[in-house]
């Protein structure tokens, strides 16, 4: 690939749609004709890498905030959206990747403001807390489901597998000593604070079902931050949380006024999602940067970034293109190798962060096959068993005379269960067993869809926190206009990687 340093003249005609220069350079004779490659010297342009929630997120936010700049944004799959994917087929919709987004928390409530000023009020469907699928949430042990508590007369029963009542637990860390620490893993964190069993058939399984990961290495400070801090200043969570409520999160006053906020409160929404899918999100957001001027392209990889003075030259297949500035929202692995070059301790650093694999099959049931409503039942990692969960995506978003669930599975696991590249049937037929075996379906799925996403959760393992922290240093030290967004950074989740975006580009 020809470099910008070979180019003897960069000068050509200002393109009037977007403000740009397309310029097929004259290059050193030295070079052959197939590396001529073309070169865009643009005029006050910025680069957004990705084109996931996040970088669209990240283009629109540059847009809305203000920013006065060209903005391009750089995909390299022939479709936007990333882990957001919505499958429709016969009246069916399926989600491969993310299916709901939580109300709760500022990061919620500015996903829900960007919906407002997309106009998807109306495409939203929502449940609240006391909805079937919010309130039952089931473990899998020993081959049985079991509910976990959710009343309080339920915290002051003994539940199975728990042997004692789950109020027990807040005795427990009342007594329990603080270890003073920067961080550990979630398993025993909750251990040491709430005892073995909330680790066990709490914590694991919920971090199986979350981030399809192993609370023995996930880490508390990046994933429960609040927790550990509390500990750290008062010696217990509860106590902490209590005499810390100054510290909780405080509603963003600006986000507070937004009508869907106000609705979403108002009628304790849990999680939504839109009719269509998730993906409608994508569709709309995308729309609208195609309205404001936005570039957007797609098929187009970024294949290097190179430090041109103070500014930065983005490298694809077929350009070159200098940017005043950088937004990266590709996962950490991928910017890895597309900064390399340029650095070669923050490629190290960024390749730090594991991924996780997950094995996805959608299974479609003609009629109601549920014995009753859940949001679906999480497997802890003691059991013997391939599965991560299982999620009742019909009890959620009913579609219809029709059951939709969706078994999840490997994660963390995955290649030492399934090797590198296990066939379809396989995960098909372990997915086919699961439901048949816990949930006693044995009919025939009418339609199905297996996946396998490769690397599609980052695995905030213990000292991520200080990982993105040194990333972040390294980056300013390195005098670049890069700047980092995405979920592979600070939260994993939709919401997370929107306000990543935003956060980004203020
Ligand atoms: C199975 C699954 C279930 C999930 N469920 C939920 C859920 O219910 N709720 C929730 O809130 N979150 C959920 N998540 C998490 C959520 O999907 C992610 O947080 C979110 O989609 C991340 O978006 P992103 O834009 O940061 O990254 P991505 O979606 O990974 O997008 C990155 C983009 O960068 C592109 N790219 C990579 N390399 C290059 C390159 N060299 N040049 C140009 N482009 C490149 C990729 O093609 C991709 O489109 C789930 C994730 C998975 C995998």
């Amino acid at each position: 690939m020809a470099g910008l340093d070979t180019v003897t003249d960069v000068s050509g005609p200002i393109n009037p749609n977007n403000n740009t220069r397309n310029i097929v350079i004259s290059i050193n004779k030295s070079i052959s004709l197939q590396e001529c490659i073309h070169k865009r010297k643009a005029i006050n342009m910025i680069a957004v890498l990705g084109g996931g929630i996040s970088g669209l997120a990240a283009a629109h936010y540059l847009k809305t905030l203000g920013s006065s700049s060209r903005i391009l944004l750089l995909e390299a799959s022939s479709r936007l959206g990333g882990w957001i994917n919505s499958v429709e087929q016969d009246g069916a919709v399926y989600e491969l990747g993310p299916r709901t987004l939580r109300a709760a928390g500022n990061a919620g409530a500015n996903t829900l403001a960007l919906a407002e000023s997309l106009g998807l009020r109306e495409k939203i469907i929502s449940i609240n807390y006391s909805h079937a699928s919010t309130q039952n949430r089931m473990i899998l042990v020993d081959g049985k489901l079991h509910k976990l508590p959710n009343s309080l007369k339920t915290v002051f029963t003994k539940c199975s597998p728990f042997s004692k009542p789950l109020a027990m637990s807040a005795v427990n860390d009342l007594f329990a000593k603080k270890v003073v620490n920067n961080d550990e893993s979630l398993f025993s964190f909750a251990s040491r604070r709430f005892g073995l069993e909330i680790a066990k058939y709490a914590i694991d399984p919920l971090t199986r079902g979350v981030f399809a990961g192993n609370a023995c290495e996930l880490s508390v400070t990046s994933l429960a931050r609040r927790l550990h801090e509390v500990e750290q200043q008062y010696g217990s969570v509860l106590v902490g949380l209590l005499k810390d409520r100054k510290n909780a999160e405080k509603p963003d006053p600006l986000l507070r006024k937004c009508e869907l906020v106000i609705q979403a409160r108002k009628e304790k929404w849990a999680v939504w999602s839109l009719s269509g899918g998730l993906e409608t999100f994508v569709k709309v957001l995308q729309e609208k940067l195609v309205q404001d001027g936005i570039e957007l392209k797609t098929s187009t990889p970024v294949k290097g970034i190179k430090k041109s003075s103070s500014k930065l030259v983005v490298q694809t297949d077929e350009e070159e293109i200098e940017v005043n500035k950088v937004v990266s929202c590709l996962p950490s692995r991928n910017l890895s190798s597309v900064i390399r070059a340029t650095s070669p301790e923050l490629s190290q650093l960024l390749d730090t962060i594991p991924y996780a694999t997950v094995g996805v099959v959608n299974l479609e049931y003609k009629g109601q096959v549920l014995d009753e409503p859940a949001f679906g039942y999480l497997v802890p990692s003691s059991q013997p068993n391939k599965v991560l969960g299982v999620i009742f995506d019909t009890c959620t978003f009913p579609q219809g005379d029709r059951t939709i669930l969706t078994v999840m599975m490997g994660g963390y696991w995955f290649k030492s269960l399934f090797g590198d590249t296990p066939s379809s049937e396989e995960l098909l037929e372990v997915a086919t067993r699961e439901v048949k075996e816990t949930l006693k379906i044995t009919m025939k799925p009418v339609h199905y869809k297996v996946n396998i996403l490769r690397d599609c959760i980052p695995q905030y393992v213990v000292g991520h926190s200080e990982t993105q922290h040194n990333l972040r240093k390294l980056i300013q030290h390195m005098k670049i206009p890069l700047c980092l967004a995405g979920n592979s950074y600070d939260g994993v989740g939709v919401n997370d990687a929107i306000m990543s975006a935003k956060r980004a580009v203020l």
